[in-house]
């Protein structure tokens, strides 16, 4: 029996099955990939904490430096006015050198650490978790809907391999700058501050501050990229199997956004994403920090699947 038919006695089933109805509403809500975004967050601590040991490592000297640096301004004060002023620009000038050096050191020393972490490997093994997991829900949502078992293989081909391979690059290169450019900023906070007549106690603040600011940045990126890698590969499965329409769904909880409480439930086409404020259009899971789902129409006249 050729493919073509096969498909289109299959259609006429449905049809049957759904007394001339001309879709059917999936049965299923398709779960987002938690346990891959929990991979992702737990492999992003392991790896900003190889910024955090090295930064303490260094911290007894950088609070060596900036004390050596600041004690002056104390002593100083006895002297006259002229001598002082040109005392106090050569120890400014004595700290931010040995302060530029340290930098340096720490720079080489990070990336040194940060080129024995395989990254690219790790980022990967997310990659296919976050796959694997959108491939079961679509299956569940195939199954309990239309009754069809879908094999696993059907969804390993070119394309997606392609996809993959894109994210994985995407993301290696958006977590990989994180340590530099927060190491980067540090040395700007501690110049500024010392330059301020900020204590020595409150830069090490600032430092401990930005760090904290760079591991929540990987962190979104974390969060961010697993859910646009499921909505990218739910909407690639859906079209592939000729859905063109889904059912916006949201977490509707107190963290949804009201621009998308107000998709909830509305059908929309995969060639026409609606606008989520601001001007911008996307589909569930591609906004910023959208938990959003896509629940496929399955349009009988149009589907497309292997069975
Ligand atoms: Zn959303």
């Amino acid at each position: 029996m050729d493919d073509e038919f096969r498909k289109e006695l299959f259609r006429e089933e449905l049809r049957k099955k759904n007394k001339g109805k001309k879709s059917v509403s999936c049965k299923y809500r398709p779960k987002y990939p938690v346990s891959a975004e929990r991979e992702y967050l737990r492999m992003v601590n392991e790896y900003m904490a190889i910024e955090r040991e090295i930064l303490m490592k260094y911290i007894p000297e950088i609070k060596q430096i900036l004390n050596e640096g600041t004690r002056y301004h104390v002593d100083s004060k006895k002297e006259n006015e002229e001598k002082r002023k040109i005392a106090r620009f050569s120890v400014i000038d004595n700290t931010i050198v040995r302060l530029t050096i340290l930098f340096k050191t720490i720079k080489r020393e990070l990336d040194a650490a940060f080129g024995l972490y395989d990254l690219k490997r790790q980022i990967n093994k997310i990659a296919n978790l976050d796959h694997k997991l959108t491939i079961r829900e679509w299956k569940k949502a195939v199954g309990k809907t239309l009754g069809i078992n879908l094999l696993d293989d059907y969804y390993s081909g070119d394309y997606y391999g392609e996809m993959l391979e894109k994210w994985v690059s995407d993301n290696v290169e958006l977590i990989k700058t994180v340590p530099g450019q927060s190491l980067e900023k540090m040395k700007e906070l501690v110049y500024q501050n010392y330059m301020k007549g900020s204590t020595t106690t409150d830069i090490v603040k600032e430092i401990q501050r930005q760090y904290g600011m760079s591991k929540r940045h990987a962190k979104l990126i974390a969060r961010d990229q697993t859910a646009k890698l499921n909505a990218d590969i739910t909407e690639s499965q859906q079209r592939d199997a000729g859905v063109s329409r889904y059912k916006w769904s949201g977490v509707m909880d107190q963290r949804e956004r009201r621009s998308h409480r107000e998709l909830e439930g509305r059908i929309i086409s995969w060639d026409n994403p609606p606008d989520v404020g601001g001007g911008r259009c996307c589909h569930p899971g591609q906004d910023y920090q959208c938990r959003c789902c896509a629940i496929p129409v399955f349009d009988i006249d149009t589907l497309d699947l292997p069975v």
